[in-house]
């Protein structure tokens, strides 16, 4: 395993990240979404030490021009006036609050820094702790949480001027990230590559079928799990999928759209998966970044409602990116695998190389 050294990496964060709030009480899906799960995983890192080996940094305020490389005039203005009122609904699941437009631009500038410190060489990684999460946010639409969408403005952001070509991002959040998707879906330069909960009974968007568009086609990977999909699933997506994908398009920058709502113990994902598993994402992106010579990676918080867990998950990531092994964690229970499961998600895995394979082997071939 190459090993980086744990001080290239930054810590992004801000003490005003907690401070939008929507006002629903639990069990609402919209009360999950707290200051709570910042502070109390932010808590636990400071405390195991973790933050002491990072470069700690404040997340600058982003103006509203670089909300507008991605969302709609209307959508950022919306953000504006409700902010402004103090209340209101700007989609599903998306409520505003007096304090969610500056706590909004908090978050995407975090994103913002993020991609500049990598790109500096300041830093080899960026791990950015900011709420609210993005990856739901559409061009126009804000939704599920999301409201400006971290994830697509800083990799915008990185793509400025020409400073970076290939841009792949790596979305691990339990959901399917449709806002990047979507505002990703026809350019030929951004790979999104996102592995998901699935419901295979009533369907929805995030399904191996959708490739991208135009000369985007083949630049768009949903890797769709099965419910309660264990960690040797996403083991199996991030060798069979995640990683041959990278290796097609060489992407000079990784984004990571860090989820933590697979985990077991989550109240809204509905995955069977551990700590472990966002230590192997860490250790694979690392890997990952040192093989293709990107210039490093850059993380995003998305979603991960379970306080705890949030805590554990986050620190695995950390200390998987930073080369080193994995620690037993608390949350690392032995939990009942179903092998239906497994069995479905080699299945699963199987059609998305099925669908993937032409465009990828048609990428191989041109490049030689
Ligand atoms: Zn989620």
């Amino acid at each position: 395993m190459i090993d980086v050294p744990v001080d290239r990496i930054a810590f992004i964060s801000h003490p005003k990240a907690i401070m939008h709030q929507m006002p629903f009480p639990k069990p609402h899906l919209e009360s999950f979404e707290n200051p709570l799960r910042y502070q109390m995983a932010e808590r636990y890192l400071e405390k195991s030490g973790m933050l002491d080996r990072t470069i700690r940094a404040k997340a600058p305020r982003a103006g509203l021009n670089d909300v507008l490389s991605v969302h709609s005039p209307y959508l950022v203005h919306a953000v504006e006036i409700l902010s402004d009122i103090g209340s209101g609904q700007l989609g599903e699941s998306a409520y505003a609050s007096p304090d969610l437009l500056r706590t909004a631009l908090l978050a995407v500038g975090g994103a913002m820094k993020g991609v500049d410190m990598v790109l500096a060489d300041e830093v080899k990684h960026a791990y950015v702790f900011m709420r609210p999460p993005g990856h739901h946010a559409t061009s126009s639409n804000s939704m599920g949480l999301c409201y400006f969408n971290n994830m697509a403005i800083a990799t915008k952001h990185a793509m400025k001027d020409e400073r970076i070509q290939r841009v792949s991002i790596i979305d691990f959040d339990d959901h399917h990230g449709n806002g990047t998707s979507e505002i990703f879906y026809a350019n030929p330069d951004v790979q999104y590559i996102s592995i998901h909960e699935y419901d295979y009974e009533n369907f929805g968007l995030g399904h191996y079928a959708e490739i991208g568009h135009g000369d985007g086609r083949g630049t768009n990977v949903n890797i769709p799990l099965v419910e309660t999909s264990p960690d040797v699933s996403y083991e199996s997506a991030i060798k069979r999928v995640v990683e041959p994908a990278l290796k097609v398009f060489k992407p000079q920058l990784i984004m990571v759209s860090a989820g933590y709502d697979a985990h077991y113990a989550d109240p809204v994902g509905n995955m069977n998966v551990d700590s472990r598993t966002y230590w192997k994402f860490g250790a694979s992106i690392n890997r990952m970044v040192h093989s293709l010579n990107a210039k490093g990676s850059v993380w995003v918080l998305e979603g991960g409602y379970n306080p705890f867990a949030l805590g554990y998950s986050i620190y695995a990531s950390l200390e998987g990116l930073s080369g080193k092994p994995s620690l037993a964690l608390e949350d690392q229970v032995e939990r009942e695998l179903n092998e239906l499961i497994v069995e479905s998600n080699i299945e699963v895995i199987d059609k998305v190389l099925e669908t993937m394979n032409p465009y990828w082997s048609k990428k191989k071939s041109n490049k030689m």
